[in-house]
Protein backbone atom coordinates (compact mmCIF):
# COMPACT_ATOMS: atom_id res chain seq x y z
CA UNK A 1 0.00 0.00 0.00
CA UNK A 2 1.37 3.20 -0.91
CA UNK A 3 2.23 5.97 2.08
CA UNK A 4 0.30 8.89 0.91
CA UNK A 5 1.85 10.51 4.05
CA UNK A 6 5.25 10.60 2.45
CA UNK A 7 3.98 11.01 -0.55
CA UNK A 8 2.85 14.49 0.19
CA UNK A 9 5.73 15.01 2.50
CA UNK A 10 4.06 15.32 5.78
CA UNK A 11 3.42 14.05 8.94
CA UNK A 12 0.98 11.23 9.82
CA UNK A 13 -0.46 13.82 12.42
CA UNK A 14 -0.95 16.47 9.99
CA UNK A 15 -3.60 18.45 10.03
CA UNK A 16 -5.90 19.72 6.64
CA UNK A 17 -4.63 22.64 6.02
CA UNK A 18 -0.84 20.95 6.32
CA UNK A 19 -1.97 18.74 3.74
CA UNK A 20 -3.74 21.20 1.63
CA UNK A 21 -0.48 23.45 1.73
CA UNK A 22 1.68 20.09 1.04
CA UNK A 23 -0.27 19.35 -1.46
CA UNK A 24 -0.63 22.50 -3.66
CA UNK A 25 3.64 23.05 -3.53
CA UNK A 26 3.52 18.91 -4.78
CA UNK A 27 1.10 19.86 -7.77
CA UNK A 28 2.42 22.56 -8.75
CA UNK A 29 5.76 21.15 -9.03
CA UNK A 30 4.72 17.58 -10.65
CA UNK A 31 2.41 19.08 -13.05
CA UNK A 32 2.76 17.59 -16.20
CA UNK A 33 2.66 21.08 -18.01
CA UNK A 34 5.55 22.17 -16.02
CA UNK A 35 7.98 19.58 -15.04
CA UNK A 36 7.51 17.69 -18.01
CA UNK A 37 5.24 14.55 -19.09
CA UNK A 38 8.03 11.76 -17.38
CA UNK A 39 6.24 13.39 -14.24
CA UNK A 40 2.80 12.18 -15.08
CA UNK A 41 2.86 9.21 -12.90
CA UNK A 42 4.26 11.20 -9.84
CA UNK A 43 1.57 13.95 -10.23
CA UNK A 44 -0.81 10.95 -10.30
CA UNK A 45 0.36 9.54 -6.99
CA UNK A 46 -0.09 12.90 -5.51
CA UNK A 47 -3.30 13.92 -6.74
CA UNK A 48 -4.48 10.24 -5.24
CA UNK A 49 -2.72 10.72 -2.09
CA UNK A 50 -4.43 14.15 -1.78
CA UNK A 51 -7.63 12.64 -2.53
CA UNK A 52 -7.72 9.99 0.28
CA UNK A 53 -6.02 12.62 2.86
CA UNK A 54 -8.56 15.12 2.47
CA UNK A 55 -10.97 13.20 2.82
CA UNK A 56 -12.01 12.56 6.62
CA UNK A 57 -13.41 9.24 5.97
CA UNK A 58 -11.24 8.22 3.39
CA UNK A 59 -8.47 9.45 5.89
CA UNK A 60 -9.42 7.35 8.82
CA UNK A 61 -10.20 4.49 7.02
CA UNK A 62 -6.31 4.55 4.97
CA UNK A 63 -5.20 4.98 8.94
CA UNK A 64 -6.85 2.08 9.86
CA UNK A 65 -4.84 -0.32 7.11
CA UNK A 66 -7.56 -0.10 4.23
CA UNK A 67 -6.50 1.79 1.17
CA UNK A 68 -10.13 3.17 -0.13
CA UNK A 69 -8.60 4.32 -3.58
CA UNK A 70 -7.47 0.79 -4.02
CA UNK A 71 -8.58 -1.55 -1.96
CA UNK A 72 -7.49 -4.76 -3.21
CA UNK A 73 -3.74 -3.02 -2.61
CA UNK A 74 -3.36 -5.58 0.60
CA UNK A 75 -3.11 -4.05 3.37
CA UNK A 76 -2.32 -5.35 6.76
CA UNK A 77 -4.30 -8.16 7.08
CA UNK A 78 -5.61 -8.05 3.72
CA UNK A 79 -2.21 -9.31 2.01
CA UNK A 80 -3.18 -12.75 0.38
CA UNK A 81 -4.88 -15.80 1.11
CA UNK A 82 -8.36 -14.12 -0.19
CA UNK A 83 -9.00 -15.01 -4.17
CA UNK A 84 -11.34 -12.09 -4.51
CA UNK A 85 -10.42 -9.19 -1.90
CA UNK A 86 -12.92 -7.00 -3.73
CA UNK A 87 -15.90 -8.72 -2.28
CA UNK A 88 -14.91 -8.48 1.10
CA UNK A 89 -14.30 -5.11 0.63
CA UNK A 90 -17.69 -4.53 -0.57
CA UNK A 91 -19.57 -6.75 1.86
CA UNK A 92 -17.44 -4.03 4.92
CA UNK A 93 -17.56 -0.88 2.43
CA UNK A 94 -19.92 -1.41 -0.61
CA UNK A 95 -22.51 0.42 1.02
CA UNK A 96 -20.60 3.39 2.38
CA UNK A 97 -18.61 3.93 -1.39
CA UNK A 98 -19.61 1.46 -3.66
CA UNK A 99 -23.83 1.59 -4.69
CA UNK A 100 -24.69 4.64 -2.61
CA UNK A 101 -27.75 2.55 -1.35
CA UNK A 102 -26.51 4.01 2.46
CA UNK A 103 -27.76 7.21 2.54
CA UNK A 104 -29.30 10.07 5.14
CA UNK A 105 -32.59 8.70 5.83
CA UNK A 106 -35.37 10.90 5.21
CA UNK A 107 -36.90 13.07 7.56
CA UNK A 108 -40.40 12.14 6.19
CA UNK A 109 -41.70 8.66 6.18
CA UNK A 110 -45.23 7.18 5.21
CA UNK A 111 -47.34 6.30 8.27
CA UNK A 112 -48.82 2.72 9.12
CA UNK A 113 -52.22 1.90 8.65
CA UNK A 114 -54.02 2.06 11.75
CA UNK A 115 -57.07 -0.24 13.10
CA UNK A 116 -60.59 0.92 14.67
CA UNK A 117 -63.60 -1.09 15.35
CA UNK A 118 -67.04 -0.04 15.59
CA UNK A 119 -70.35 -1.06 16.23
CA UNK A 120 -73.70 -0.79 14.39
CA UNK A 121 -76.94 -1.94 15.31
CA UNK A 122 -78.91 -4.14 12.58
CA UNK A 123 -80.92 -2.13 11.02
CA UNK A 124 -77.81 0.06 9.65
CA UNK A 125 -76.51 -3.00 8.27
CA UNK A 126 -79.87 -3.50 6.41
CA UNK A 127 -80.30 -0.03 5.09
CA UNK A 128 -76.68 0.89 5.07
CA UNK A 129 -75.18 4.08 7.17
CA UNK A 130 -72.78 5.71 8.80
CA UNK A 131 -70.83 4.34 12.28
CA UNK A 132 -69.32 6.59 13.80
CA UNK A 133 -65.31 6.07 15.19
CA UNK A 134 -63.41 7.05 17.93
CA UNK A 135 -59.43 6.66 17.07
CA UNK A 136 -56.49 7.44 18.97
CA UNK A 137 -53.71 7.55 16.26
CA UNK A 138 -50.64 9.91 15.44
CA UNK A 139 -52.11 12.92 13.55
CA UNK A 140 -50.82 16.02 11.61
CA UNK A 141 -49.14 18.37 13.89
CA UNK A 142 -51.00 21.79 13.01
CA UNK A 143 -48.10 24.05 15.43
CA UNK A 144 -45.70 23.07 12.45
CA UNK A 145 -47.64 21.75 9.52
CA UNK A 146 -45.19 18.72 9.72
CA UNK A 147 -41.83 20.25 9.06
CA UNK A 148 -40.84 19.55 12.81
CA UNK A 149 -38.73 23.20 12.89
CA UNK A 150 -40.49 26.00 14.84
CA UNK A 151 -41.59 29.00 12.87
CA UNK A 152 -41.02 27.40 9.51
CA UNK A 153 -37.24 27.03 10.06
CA UNK A 154 -35.86 24.22 7.41
CA UNK A 155 -33.40 21.63 9.04
CA UNK A 156 -29.66 22.42 8.58
CA UNK A 157 -26.92 20.15 7.40
CA UNK A 158 -25.66 17.88 10.08
CA UNK A 159 -21.61 18.85 11.37
CA UNK A 160 -20.87 15.52 12.40
CA UNK A 161 -21.67 13.61 9.47
CA UNK A 162 -21.81 16.15 6.82
CA UNK A 163 -25.29 15.49 5.69
CA UNK A 164 -24.43 11.68 4.96
CA UNK A 165 -26.32 10.16 8.07
CA UNK A 166 -24.25 7.97 8.73
CA UNK A 167 -20.18 7.73 10.17
CA UNK A 168 -17.27 5.60 9.83
CA UNK A 169 -16.09 3.84 12.43
CA UNK A 170 -13.02 1.19 12.83
CA UNK A 171 -14.07 -2.15 14.43
CA UNK A 172 -11.67 -4.88 15.32
CA UNK A 173 -12.65 -8.23 13.12
CA UNK A 174 -10.26 -11.27 12.22
CA UNK A 175 -9.42 -9.26 9.55
CA UNK A 176 -7.80 -7.26 11.16
CA UNK A 177 -8.87 -3.43 11.73
CA UNK A 178 -11.89 -2.56 9.38
CA UNK A 179 -14.16 0.24 9.12
CA UNK A 180 -17.76 0.23 9.17
CA UNK A 181 -20.71 2.41 9.02
CA UNK A 182 -23.30 3.54 11.62
CA UNK A 183 -26.30 6.09 11.17
CA UNK A 184 -24.93 9.09 12.83
CA UNK A 185 -26.02 9.68 16.03
CA UNK A 186 -25.97 13.23 16.32
CA UNK A 187 -29.29 13.52 13.62
CA UNK A 188 -30.47 9.89 14.08
CA UNK A 189 -29.13 9.10 10.19
CA UNK A 190 -31.08 12.09 8.62
CA UNK A 191 -27.97 13.83 7.57
CA UNK A 192 -30.10 16.98 9.09
CA UNK A 193 -30.88 18.44 12.43
CA UNK A 194 -33.79 20.72 13.09
CA UNK A 195 -31.94 23.04 15.53
CA UNK A 196 -35.35 24.85 16.52
CA UNK A 197 -37.56 22.06 16.96
CA UNK A 198 -41.24 22.49 17.71
CA UNK A 199 -42.31 22.62 21.06
CA UNK A 200 -45.80 21.14 19.99
CA UNK A 201 -44.46 17.55 18.43
CA UNK A 202 -40.82 17.53 19.80
CA UNK A 203 -39.39 17.76 16.13
CA UNK A 204 -41.56 14.69 14.79
CA UNK A 205 -44.05 16.83 13.03
CA UNK A 206 -46.83 14.58 14.23
CA UNK A 207 -48.92 14.42 17.69
CA UNK A 208 -50.78 11.53 19.10
CA UNK A 209 -54.15 13.06 18.99
CA UNK A 210 -57.65 11.42 19.19
CA UNK A 211 -60.36 11.99 16.51
CA UNK A 212 -63.92 11.13 15.82
CA UNK A 213 -64.24 9.88 11.96
CA UNK A 214 -67.14 8.70 10.44
CA UNK A 215 -67.56 5.57 8.63
CA UNK A 216 -70.31 5.07 5.75
CA UNK A 217 -71.09 1.76 6.06
CA UNK A 218 -72.56 -0.17 2.88
CA UNK A 219 -76.41 -1.54 3.09
CA UNK A 220 -75.75 -5.23 3.35
CA UNK A 221 -72.76 -5.88 5.17
CA UNK A 222 -72.04 -8.66 7.15
CA UNK A 223 -70.57 -9.02 10.61
CA UNK A 224 -66.94 -9.12 10.84
CA UNK A 225 -66.29 -7.05 7.89
CA UNK A 226 -63.38 -4.73 7.37
CA UNK A 227 -63.72 -1.23 6.00
CA UNK A 228 -60.86 0.60 4.38
CA UNK A 229 -60.56 4.60 4.56
CA UNK A 230 -57.41 5.70 2.27
CA UNK A 231 -55.20 7.88 3.74
CA UNK A 232 -56.73 8.32 7.65
CA UNK A 233 -54.16 5.92 9.51
CA UNK A 234 -51.38 7.28 11.14
CA UNK A 235 -49.74 10.08 9.95
CA UNK A 236 -45.60 9.31 9.31
CA UNK A 237 -42.70 10.80 10.99
CA UNK A 238 -42.34 14.40 9.62
CA UNK A 239 -45.24 14.61 8.55
CA UNK A 240 -45.35 11.57 6.02
CA UNK A 241 -48.27 10.80 4.16
CA UNK A 242 -50.62 9.08 6.47
CA UNK A 243 -51.36 5.29 6.32
CA UNK A 244 -54.64 3.79 6.13
CA UNK A 245 -57.43 3.29 8.58
CA UNK A 246 -59.04 -0.06 8.53
CA UNK A 247 -62.16 -0.57 10.55
CA UNK A 248 -64.02 -3.66 11.86
CA UNK A 249 -67.66 -3.75 12.15
CA UNK A 250 -69.35 -5.54 14.10
CA UNK A 251 -73.14 -5.82 14.41
CA UNK A 252 -75.15 -5.86 17.68
CA UNK A 253 -77.91 -8.25 18.61
CA UNK A 254 -81.05 -7.17 17.45
CA UNK A 255 -83.85 -7.74 20.54
CA UNK A 256 -86.44 -8.17 17.92
CA UNK A 257 -84.75 -10.20 14.52
CA UNK A 258 -82.36 -12.61 13.77
CA UNK A 259 -80.37 -12.78 10.74
CA UNK A 260 -79.42 -15.36 8.06
CA UNK A 261 -77.45 -14.20 5.57
CA UNK A 262 -80.09 -11.98 3.59
CA UNK A 263 -83.01 -12.89 5.35
CA UNK A 264 -84.05 -11.60 8.73
CA UNK A 265 -86.25 -13.92 11.15
CA UNK A 266 -88.61 -13.38 14.12
CA UNK A 267 -90.41 -15.21 16.40
CA UNK A 268 -94.18 -14.00 17.18
CA UNK A 269 -96.31 -15.52 19.41
CA UNK A 270 -99.97 -16.87 18.50
CA UNK A 271 -102.77 -17.67 20.42
CA UNK A 272 -104.20 -21.06 20.12
CA UNK A 273 -107.21 -19.67 18.61
CA UNK A 274 -105.86 -17.25 16.18
CA UNK A 275 -104.00 -20.60 14.87
CA UNK A 276 -106.79 -22.41 14.83
CA UNK A 277 -109.46 -19.50 13.44
CA UNK A 278 -106.93 -17.39 11.36
CA UNK A 279 -106.13 -13.93 12.37
CA UNK A 280 -104.60 -10.74 10.80
CA UNK A 281 -101.60 -8.79 13.62
CA UNK A 282 -99.41 -5.97 12.87
CA UNK A 283 -95.90 -6.86 13.24
CA UNK A 284 -92.58 -4.12 13.75
CA UNK A 285 -90.09 -4.51 11.08
CA UNK A 286 -87.46 -2.33 10.03
CA UNK A 287 -89.63 -0.91 7.28
CA UNK A 288 -92.38 0.49 9.84
CA UNK A 289 -95.35 -1.67 11.08
CA UNK A 290 -96.91 -4.70 8.58
CA UNK A 291 -99.69 -6.74 8.47
CA UNK A 292 -99.26 -10.33 8.95
CA UNK A 293 -102.23 -12.67 8.07
CA UNK A 294 -102.48 -16.21 10.23
CA UNK A 295 -103.92 -18.66 8.05
CA UNK A 296 -106.74 -20.39 9.62
CA UNK A 297 -105.23 -23.87 10.76
CA UNK A 298 -101.73 -22.60 11.02
CA UNK A 299 -99.24 -24.93 12.97
CA UNK A 300 -96.75 -24.52 15.38
CA UNK A 301 -93.51 -23.59 13.54
CA UNK A 302 -95.25 -22.23 10.43
CA UNK A 303 -93.54 -19.30 9.34
CA UNK A 304 -95.31 -16.48 7.24
CA UNK A 305 -92.61 -14.56 4.90
CA UNK A 306 -93.02 -10.63 4.08
CA UNK A 307 -90.97 -10.56 1.24
CA UNK A 308 -88.01 -7.89 0.15
CA UNK A 309 -88.25 -6.57 3.66
CA UNK A 310 -84.75 -8.54 5.04
CA UNK A 311 -82.07 -7.10 4.56
CA UNK A 312 -80.21 -4.85 1.65
CA UNK A 313 -77.99 -7.63 -0.84
CA UNK A 314 -74.54 -6.15 -0.36
CA UNK A 315 -73.63 -6.60 -4.39
CA UNK A 316 -76.99 -5.81 -5.62
CA UNK A 317 -78.46 -2.88 -3.69
CA UNK A 318 -81.78 -3.23 -5.76
CA UNK A 319 -82.94 -7.16 -3.90
CA UNK A 320 -83.65 -7.30 -0.45
CA UNK A 321 -83.92 -10.54 1.38
CA UNK A 322 -87.62 -11.77 3.42
CA UNK A 323 -88.44 -11.40 6.28
CA UNK A 324 -89.57 -14.93 7.86
CA UNK A 325 -91.89 -14.70 10.62
CA UNK A 326 -92.06 -18.00 13.01
CA UNK A 327 -95.24 -19.08 14.31
CA UNK A 328 -95.44 -19.50 18.17
CA UNK A 329 -98.86 -21.37 19.15
CA UNK A 330 -99.78 -20.41 22.50
CA UNK A 331 -101.92 -23.13 24.12
CA UNK A 332 -103.48 -21.87 26.98
CA UNK A 333 -102.64 -22.75 30.47
CA UNK A 334 -105.29 -21.47 32.87
CA UNK A 335 -108.53 -21.89 32.20
CA UNK A 336 -111.97 -20.33 33.51
CA UNK A 337 -114.85 -22.34 34.08
CA UNK A 338 -116.54 -21.49 31.28
CA UNK A 339 -113.34 -22.02 28.78
CA UNK A 340 -112.75 -25.28 30.21
CA UNK A 341 -116.17 -25.84 29.29
CA UNK A 342 -115.95 -24.46 26.01
CA UNK A 343 -112.54 -26.87 25.26
CA UNK A 344 -114.38 -29.86 26.50
CA UNK A 345 -117.11 -29.32 24.23
CA UNK A 346 -114.75 -28.57 21.28
CA UNK A 347 -112.90 -31.92 21.90
CA UNK A 348 -116.18 -33.89 22.28
CA UNK A 349 -117.45 -32.53 18.70
CA UNK A 350 -113.73 -32.90 17.52
CA UNK A 351 -111.68 -35.51 19.06
CA UNK A 352 -113.94 -38.31 19.62
CA UNK A 353 -112.47 -40.31 17.84
CA UNK A 354 -109.06 -39.46 18.83
CA UNK A 355 -108.58 -43.28 20.99
CA UNK A 356 -105.90 -43.60 18.38
CA UNK A 357 -102.50 -41.99 19.16
CA UNK A 358 -99.83 -42.12 15.99
CA UNK A 359 -96.75 -42.55 16.93
CA UNK A 360 -92.90 -42.12 15.29
CA UNK A 361 -89.34 -41.52 15.09
CA UNK A 362 -89.65 -37.89 13.97
CA UNK A 363 -91.90 -34.49 14.59
CA UNK A 364 -95.31 -35.48 12.51
CA UNK A 365 -96.44 -31.95 12.72
CA UNK A 366 -97.11 -32.53 8.67
CA UNK A 367 -94.76 -29.03 8.55
CA UNK A 368 -91.51 -29.10 6.60
CA UNK A 369 -89.42 -27.24 8.66
CA UNK A 370 -87.36 -24.52 7.40
CA UNK A 371 -83.25 -25.32 7.49
CA UNK A 372 -82.52 -22.28 9.95
CA UNK A 373 -85.41 -23.42 12.28
CA UNK A 374 -83.82 -26.60 12.76
CA UNK A 375 -80.17 -25.32 12.77
CA UNK A 376 -81.60 -22.98 15.60
CA UNK A 377 -83.48 -25.41 17.63
CA UNK A 378 -80.58 -27.91 17.23
CA UNK A 379 -78.59 -24.94 18.49
CA UNK A 380 -80.59 -24.23 21.65
CA UNK A 381 -81.65 -27.99 22.70
ZN1 LIG B 1 -44.88 20.42 15.28
ZN1 LIG C 1 -25.29 13.49 11.36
Amino acid sequence: MADYYETLGVDRNASDDEIKKAYRKLSRKYHPDIAGPEFEDKFKEVNNAYDVLSNPDKRRMYDSGVDPNNPNSGAGGFSGGFGDMGDVFSTFFGSAFGGGSQGPVPRTQPGRDALASASIDLKTAVFGGTAHVKINTFSLCQECGGSGAQGGAQPVTCPDCHGQGFMQKVVRTMLGQMMTSAPCERCEGHGTIITNPCPSCMGHGRVRATRNVGVTVPAGINDNARLRLANQGEVGEGGGAAGDLYIDVRIRADKQFTRDGDDLHCWIQVPMSWAVLGHTLTIDTFDGPQDVTIPAGCQPEDTVTLKGLGVTNIRNNDERGNLVAHVNVLIPTKLNDSERGLIEQFAASHDADASHVSQASRPQTGQKKSGFFSKLKDALS
